[in-house]
């Protein structure tokens, strides 16, 4: 979407931190009150050198699910500055002692904006999404720009659900993923619709921006909508098909 680190979204700054080979942790401030929070810190020396840039402030870190490669650099940057851990209640035993134990439908204060945790099982039972103000969702591995989570621990209807849920948000909000994959998942979804105009017109921006060396993410979901054939998937049983299809792909 854009080769800048850093965008603004409704008084919210999001800054894209890469880490390990492929996975983004996200850091939002909120600019009102000068709020900030990361999600899902997969190393801690890469944030910490982009929030001693920004003024040297973590307050909330962000978990969407278990897994080590989104948790790993948590509890370092929560030391370090202070920040409170944040994550889904029902899967405590499998993250960081947790400071902040939500559960879906639950609310955060974000400095003048709220957080908003969202169920996304799927990829692991427990996942959650947090919609961040009006138009930001971090989804974690719940979903890929045109593509999703491998289902680890869900069944094809609690992802399908999961997906709905993501799908029923403003289709201007801004998708922050866990991981670049989109070139990889480009193959696959345009063999399932390869005839889709956007789909081919977003193959090609992606060729252009890797080619570059540029992120794909993040990426709106109104453009995920009309290209990622998950979200595109009409029942839970045709999302089971697609997702096993993708495993074999
Ligand atoms: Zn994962």
């Amino acid at each position: 979407m854009s080769d800048d680190a850093t965008m603004m979204v409704d008084g919210i700054a999001v800054t894209r931190i890469p880490m390990l080979s492929d996975n983004y942790a996200w850091l939002l401030r909120e600019a009102a009150s000068g709020v900030v929070a990361i999600i899902d810190p997969a190393e801690a020396a890469p944030a910490e050198a982009v929030i001693e840039a920004q003024g040297g402030r973590l307050d909330l870190v962000l978990l969407t699910h278990h897994h080590d490669d989104h948790i790993a650099g948590a509890v370092a940057l929560a030391a370090r500055y202070g920040a409170k851990l944040v994550g889904h209640q029902a899967d405590a035993a499998r993250l960081p002692v947790l400071d902040v134990a939500m559960r879906p439908g639950d609310t955060l204060a974000f400095g003048d904006a709220q957080i908003r945790m969202i169920e996304s099982s799927g990829h692991t039972v427990g996942h959650v999404t947090y919609v961040i103000g009006e138009r930001i969702a971090a989804v974690g591995d719940t979903l890929f720009s045109l593509g999703c989570g491998r289902m680890f621990e869900g069944t094809p209807v609690q992802f399908y659900a999961s997906l709905q849920r993501i799908a029923a948000l403003p289709s201007d909000t801004l998708l922050l993923c866990g991981h670049e994959y989109t070139k990889g998942n480009v193959g696959f979804a345009l063999s399932v619709e390869p005839e889709n105009a956007a789909l081919r017109a977003r193959a090609a921006e992606i060729e252009a921006l890797r080619a570059r060396g540029a992120a794909t993410l993040p990426v709106r979901l109104g453009d995920e909508l009309a290209t990622n054939p998950f979200l595109r998937a009409r029942n839970a049983e045709e999302f089971g098909r697609l997702r096993a299809a993708k495993d074999r792909f």
